[in-house]
């Protein structure tokens, strides 16, 4: 299999996978961009199974397992979401009129920019969470994938557009990236938010580690996440599209971590977060989660002679 990033390289296996409808997916890296994929790709039959209605009601990273939903969840957090909005997403702009958002769910994100006077549209695989920021908030979302949306009625139009935990989802991440930059206008910035689990140390030393023990880790859950992103990875992936990337690398402290199990493995896991989060802290790197604000030129005759 071939890297979709750096298209060219053949991917080699690391010691993670998941298992899941009676097939193997094998985390594979590539060696010259470090971008990591799944191998082989689940189908698009099965992409679409992925986000059916249960995904929201049960298999949304975890909140099954903290007895939630998604929409609860996110009803009750409307003013953190115009604050996210507001710190992360819109301070990337000097002065936003509108926000397009890719993996819209039910809308919550986008009915609080329009608390904040903001245009909004958005896009939603799921056809049930598109209904329901329809009812909800009377927001008409495109539904499909963005991968095969047709730009031509957002060409140039939006001041930002963002996409939060979405990008590791997709089939082709950079296909995504290229119609967020048809979409923007002049001036404008994509805001994208992912995790980058392998950027850990802990990561790290386990990709060491378990390959002499031959040894290889199974991961949890379905595989939703289709690719793994990390710094180095994500700033090569976006520098394909933007001259002007900014790449934020950060880590949530030692002290906030959720320690109810009590395996080894998490046990290590836990300690070697206290070497990490000062890492982190100091050189912006080895973080678990990025947030990347990618920017086009403020008019597109700028680089014209
Ligand atoms: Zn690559």
């Amino acid at each position: 299999m071939k890297c979709f990033s750096c298209d060219g390289q053949a991917l080699s296996p690391l010691p993670f996978y998941y298992e899941w409808n009676a097939r193997r997916f094998v985390l594979s890296r590539c060696p010259r961009c470090g971008m990591i994929s799944l191998d082989p790709p689940p189908t698009t039959a099965e992409i679409v199974e992925f986000y059916s209605e249960e995904y929201f009601a049960s298999g949304l990273h975890g909140l099954d397992r903290l007895g939630a939903d998604y929409e609860s969840v996110a009803d009750t957090g409307l003013d953190a979401s115009v604050r996210f909005l507001e710190r992360v997403v819109l301070a990337a702009h000097p002065q936003p009129h509108s926000l397009f958002e890719i993996g819209a769910a039910m809308g919550h994100l986008l009915a609080a920019g329009n608390t904040l006077g903001l245009a909004c549209g958005g896009i939603e695989i799921s056809p049930e969470a598109a209904m329901r920021a329809r009812a909800k908030f009377g927001i008409e979302l495109e539904r499909g994938r963005i991968e095969d949306l047709d730009t031509a009625a957002h060409r140039g139009r939006w001041d930002v557009i963002y996409a939060g935990d979405v990008l590791e989802h997709l089939q082709d991440p950079a296909v995504a990236v290229s119609k967020a930059v048809e979409m923007l206008a002049p001036g404008g910035v994509l805001v994208v938010r992912l995790p980058s689990t392998f950027d850990l140390l802990s990561s790290r030393l386990a990709g060491l580690v378990l390959p002499p023990l031959g040894r290889a880790l199974k991961l949890p859950d379905k595989p939703y996440h289709l690719h793994e992103f990390t710094h180095r990875s994500a700033t090569k992936l976006f520098q394909r599209f933007f001259d002007d990337v900014e790449v934020d690398s950060s880590l949530i402290p030692p002290w906030k971590l959720n320690l109810k199990s009590g395996s080894t493995a998490y046990r290590i896991k836990a300690i070697l977060h206290w070497v990490n989060f000062p890492v982190t802290l100091i050189a912006g790197r080895c973080g678990d989660r990025l947030v990347i604000r990618a920017r086009t030129p403020c008019s597109p005759q700028m680089f014209e002679v």
